[in-house]
């Protein structure tokens, strides 16, 4: 051997030496490496090359995008974002990351939950809570509250914001309880969809966290944003939006999901900047407006 030349040693984590476990073709009978056999599996089912349980690799300081955003996506030969397999590992991912959540808003009541979930609209949880405690001391009772006109309810929800509305919204419910329901919030969406400023997310929040009954999806501003991000929509309506996710997501999860994504959007899903680098979906999502991505990322997926 010529002097300088060394030869080939085995690598010391003995990866080269390592057999891959071979798959039979589908088509050919021939057996195909172990990686390729897997890669073409999970092209089937819609889950990413590198898709795993683990925890995406934090982004190095300034750098950012690494994937190709491609267009026209959705036709990708063999992409299909709403299979079967790649929700359920959503699903399991959510499960691992939120697996006790319930609802935010302060309540010990189907009524509570009914006025803080109105109150909630273009509010935050937070304010939401620090006015409710001395709202439901003062007006203990769904007769307390029908007993108001909307300018005495007022003052009390003003720092929710839009409270004229809500008041009007909040005094006309209790109205309607009282005299059509004998003071009890129905347990039934129809009945609920009669009540002055409830729409379906309302009645889904009080169905769902109250009565336990899945008879549609919440979809608020998170639900909206990230199921658009995870491809399981393509749809902005949030009465579209809900109807997509009725369709892809197992009616036993409809509760469960819409609190683990309202977490999620506001743990690390956020709408400006969503903490990428640390989703444990990271791979498993091609929003266009990631922050930090190992996957490709697909025009129109986002929030
Ligand atoms: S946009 Fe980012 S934070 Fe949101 S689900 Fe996708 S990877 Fe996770």
């Amino acid at each position: 051997m010529p002097r300088g030349v060394v030869p080939r040693q085995p690598a010391r984590t003995g990866r080269q030496d390592r057999v891959a476990r071979a798959l039979p073709s589908a088509s050919s009978g021939r057996a195909l490496p172990a990686k390729t056999a897997e890669r073409r599996k999970n092209a089937a089912h819609g889950i990413s090359r590198g898709s795993s349980t683990r925890q995406s690799k934090p982004a190095p300081k300034g750098r950012k995008k690494t994937a190709a955003v491609v267009k026209a996506s959705r036709g990708a030969r063999g992409y299909n974002p709403i299979a079967p397999e790649r929700v359920a590992e959503i699903l399991k991912r959510l499960d691992q990351l939120y697996p006790d959540v319930t609802c935010a808003l302060t309540h010990s009541s189907a009524w509570e939950l009914l006025v803080a979930t109105i109150l909630s609209a273009q509010s935050t949880d937070v304010n939401v809570n620090r006015v409710t405690p001395e709202l439901f001391r003062k007006y203990p009772t769904v007769e307390a509250f029908a007993a108001l006109t909307p300018e005495q309810l007022e003052p009390d929800v003003r720092s929710t914001g839009f409270f004229r509305n809500k008041s009007k919204s909040v005094v006309g419910a209790a109205k309607k309880i009282v005299s059509d329901f004998g003071g009890q919030v129905p347990d039934d969406m129809e009945k609920l969809l009669t009540l002055p400023g409830v729409a379906r997310k309302t009645a889904n929040v009080v169905l769902g966290s109250w009565f336990r009954k899945a008879e549609g999806v919440v979809v608020d501003t998170h639900v909206q944003r990230i199921s658009r991000r995870l491809e399981l929509t393509t749809e902005s309506d949030p009465q579209k939006i809900e109807q997509d996710l009725m369709r892809v997501i197992p009616r036993d999860k409809w509760i469960l999901f819409a609190h683990q994504i309202i977490w999620h959007g506001r743990k690390l899903c956020l709408a400006r900047k969503p903490k990428c680098a640390d989703c444990p979906l990271g791979n498993l999502c091609h929003a266009e407006d990631k922050t930090w991505s190992t996957v490709e990322m697909h025009k129109g997926a986002k929030g």
